[in-house]
């Protein structure tokens, strides 16, 4: 149903290949690529993984009926 073909370049070494279903290491052209620009990647903003979630709502939903 969604086969889809499509000329891309290999973002670490420029080398011409194609993204296809098949190319579970897309949009690199091999798994080597990808764990290299992955991990070269992950220790340069490495500081960007952290907690999203920010405990300033918290007190959602608390002044339901709340008595005197
Ligand atoms: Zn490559």
């Amino acid at each position: 149903m969604g086969i889809q073909k499509k000329d891309i370049t290999c973002p670490h070494c420029h080398k011409k290949n194609v993204w296809t279903e098949d190319n579970m290491f897309r949009p690199f052209c091999s798994e080597r690529c990808q764990l290299i620009d992955l991990g070269g990647w992950a220790s340069e903003q490495h500081r960007i993984v952290g907690d999203p979630i920010s405990s300033a709502n918290s007190d959602e939903f608390d002044e339901s009926g709340s008595p005197e």
